[in-house]
Parts: structure tokens; C-alpha cells; sequence
């Protein structure tokens, strides 16, 4: 298989240079773009694995370059942002970025990110999922863990499937609202939180610090596989 393509979309030199870098150590081959308007004719161009993409960009909002490449691409895309609010950040990943990562941040870290994003891409559909001893059968709906069978209700299995079919991604508590509930209503968040809360008491194997079902305060939930 041929080098991942990775479009790196950031004006900051010493930046740019540290995730080509970084990407080039992973085996990646990465385009460096130093606007939005650079960035996206990249894109464009040719069959691209994943955009990597600050921000805070000279030419174009960072929001807008998202929903302006979610327009007409599904290319996974991880967000850098140097700013501490917690609205820019769910209003990226609304917007159709997967995941975010604040500066400053480790090489491991972003690579790690990297590797969840390009294989969600590259793997195959999974009917059944493994973690932390659990096994959940999507097509049978059959949830076992260390082999006995735990019963979840309706909404409890529909959270979970949600999360586990965007594995690695950070959902936002607006989206698991509309998937599950088919609603958006903000002050109906808390039951995503108390859903979740009773998923990790079913399925993770210490509820208080789990494992696969994380917290991303303030944002939402991400499933860790
Ligand atoms: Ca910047």
C-alpha cells in the first residue's frame, strides 16, 4: 500500500515543519500548505488520507475552511487549536472535523490521533467489536461481557452503537442527542451524561476511571477501542 497522503494545513512554520516531520517518521506523506486557500486546492488535487488543520489561519476562519471541505469531501480531519475555549472546539467538530488536538502537544499524541483517524478509513466494516473483554455484535445486537450475556435497553444499545461506529472520534453531547434521541435540545445534555454513565457501569470493568467510554470535558464522549 502506498504512503497515507496527509494535507497539513498550518501557517506557523516551525509547526508545519514538526507534524510534517512527525508524519514522514510515521510513514505518511506529508503536503504542507501554509493557507486555506493552499490547503484546499491540495485536497483537491488528488486522493488525500487525512488534513491535518490549524485554526487560526491568515486567509479563512478555520470553521469555515471545515464546512467548506465537508462540502464536497469526506476526508477525516484533525483539528490543531491554540485557543482554550471549549466552543471552538465543538464548533469544529459540528462543523465535520473528527477530532482536536490543543497546542501545545507531543509527537506520541499526535500520532496516535493520526493512526485512529487513517484506519478508520482504511479498515473494514466490523460487525462485531472487542474491548476491555466486551463483545458487541451490532448485526445479532448480542452484548457479552467475559462471556455472559448483559442486557442493555433500547437507548443504551443505540448510544453505544453510535459511539462505537465513530470509534477514536470525539462526539459532541449535541450529536449523541440528535443520534440517539433524535433531538438537539441543550438542556436535555445531562442524558447523554447519565446514559453514559450507566454504559460504563454495565460494560467497563472499573466504571469510576474508564477505559473505553471517556469523558472529553466539556465537548462530549469519544469511544476508545
Ligand atoms: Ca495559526
Amino acid at each position: 500500500m502506498s504512503a497515507p497522503r496527509v494535507v497539513v494545513v498550518e501557517d506557523e512554520p516551525r509547526i508545519r515543519r514538526f507534524v510534517c516531520d512527525a508524519l514522514r517518521g510515521e510513514g505518511c506523506q506529508p503536503i504542507e500548505a501554509g493557507t486555506a486557500r493552499l490547503g484546499l486546492d491540495a485536497v483537491g488535487e488528488r486522493d488525500t488520507q487525512l488534513v491535518v488543520l490549524d485554526l487560526g489561519l491568515p486567509d479563512m476562519d478555520g470553521v469555515a475552511f471545515i464546512r467548506e471541505l465537508r462540502s464536497w469531501s469526506h476526508v477525516p480531519m484533525l483539528i490543531l487549536s491554540a485557543r482554550l475555549a471549549e466552543q471552538d472546539k465543538i464548533e469544529a467538530l459540528d462543523a465535520g472535523a473528527d477530532d482536536y488536538l490543543t497546542k501545545p502537544f507531543g509527537v506520541g499524541e499526535l500520532l496516535a490521533r493520526v493512526r485512529v483517524l487513517l484506519r478508520r478509513r482504511i479498515g473494514e466494516p466490523q460487525p462485531v467489536y472487542r474491548f476491555g473483554g466486551v463483545e458487541v455484535d451490532l448485526a445479532r445486537h448480542v452484548v457479552q461481557r467475559d462471556g455472559n450475556e448483559v442486557h442493555l435497553t433500547q437507548i443504551e444499545y443505540r448510544l453505544l452503537a453510535v459511539l462505537l461506529a465513530d470509534a477514536g472520534k470525539v462526539l459532541t453531547n449535541r450529536h449523541l442527542m440528535r443520534e440517539v434521541w433524535g433531538s438537539s435540545q441543550a438542556d436535555q445534555e445531562h442524558y447523554v451524561r447519565i446514559y453514559v454513565r450507566r454504559l460504563r457501569q454495565k460494560l467497563e470493568r472499573d466504571p469510576s476511571r474508564p477505559a473505553h467510554l471517556l469523558t472529553e470535558t466539556g465537548v462530549g464522549y469519544r469511544f476508545q477501542p
